[in-house]
């Protein structure tokens, strides 16, 4: 569905010249965007877009310029500048701007680096929230970042540091022993040693893990593992970035709610994965 859909009212914020709107564009399926991102897609002059965006979510900008601000797995801080300094410039061209990024743009994307950066230099800005794949891409894979029986919190971590290299800059013991349920961003590269850190924190090579890769995109793949087995099967698996991880027990529940799979004819792998022996209606 490359059509655009109609919007329900005609009240929608206006995107006016010389305004930079940040916007997210979710997970990557097209029908995760916003209302209102959809209603920036159409009235932008110029989109710039991260390597993370869905290429089908730009054909709803039909007069903008697209402009590729690709930067994957943790591209120089110089980088980041050039492309905040590019909206500073073509905000001040009176041009309409929409700054388009995967996901939500302040999670784990330089949103809040980029809008600051704007307002700096004195241009208007207004910000779009979209789902983040850390919640969206594992609904699609089945797996409820939340769950009663499973976790009264969860943790949003990032595999990269400041420098794009390395996670040691993380508490990994607290962070083990606070969460039981961690959900990792950009963890691929450094996934050896994050496995190796949470369970010298403690948490059991038994724990649960699921990696789903290009997440609500036609090309998802889920892994479902152990925290022991994680570098291991992930190495066999051949999945690549973008990936989240997922860490603890709520990706057990993918054996009842694998939606996609049932969706294709599959049936539930087990009705009751996580033993409550009840229906999950009672109390
Ligand atoms: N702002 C984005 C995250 C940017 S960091 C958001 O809110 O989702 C980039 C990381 O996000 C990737 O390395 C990967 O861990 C995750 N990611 C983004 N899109 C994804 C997708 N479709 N499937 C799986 N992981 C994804």
């Amino acid at each position: 569905m490359t059509e655009s859909p109609t919007l329900p009212a005609n009240d929608w914020p206006v995107l006016e010249p010389g305004w930079v709107w940040l916007c997210g564009a979710g997970p990557g399926d097209p029908g995760l965007l916003t209302l209102h991102a959809l209603n920036a897609l159409r009235q932008a002059e110029v989109v710039i877009y991260d390597a993370l965006v869905d290429e089908r979510i730009l054909d709803w900008a039909p007069k903008a310029e697209k402009i590729y601000a690709g930067k994957r797995g943790g591209k120089p801080s110089s980088v980041q500048r050039d492309i905040s300094l590019q909206l500073v410039d073509l905000a001040r061209a009176g041009k309409r701007v929409l700054r388009l990024k995967g996901g939500d743009p302040f999670v784990f994307g330089r949103g809040g680096e980029e809008a600051q950066t704007l307002v700096q230099h004195g241009v208007p800005v207004r910000i779009i929230p979209g789902i983040s794949a850390g919640i969206g891409g594992l609904a699609y894979a089945g797996i409820p970042v939340t769950h009663r029986d499973v976790n009264q919190s969860v943790t949003f971590i990032t595999g990269h540091d400041q420098s794009g290299e390395t996670p040691n800059t993380l508490d990994w013991a607290s962070i083990s022993r606070s969460s039981q349920v961690l959900v990792i961003y950009m963890g691929m590269k450094h996934i050896g040693q994050i496995s190796a850190a949470l369970l010298a924190a403690g948490r059991p090579a038994s724990e649960p893990v699921a990696v789903v890769s290009d997440a609500t995109t036609p090309r998802q793949r889920v892994l479902e593992t152990t925290l022991g087995a994680l570098e291991a099967d992930l190495a066999a698996s051949g999945l690549e970035p973008p990936a989240i991880v997922c860490v603890g027990r709520s990706v057990l529940m993918r054996q009842v709610l694998d939606w996609q799979g049932m969706a294709r004819g599959e049936a539930p792998r087990n009705l009751d994965p996580l033993g409550r022996g009840k229906p999950a209606e009672s109390a």
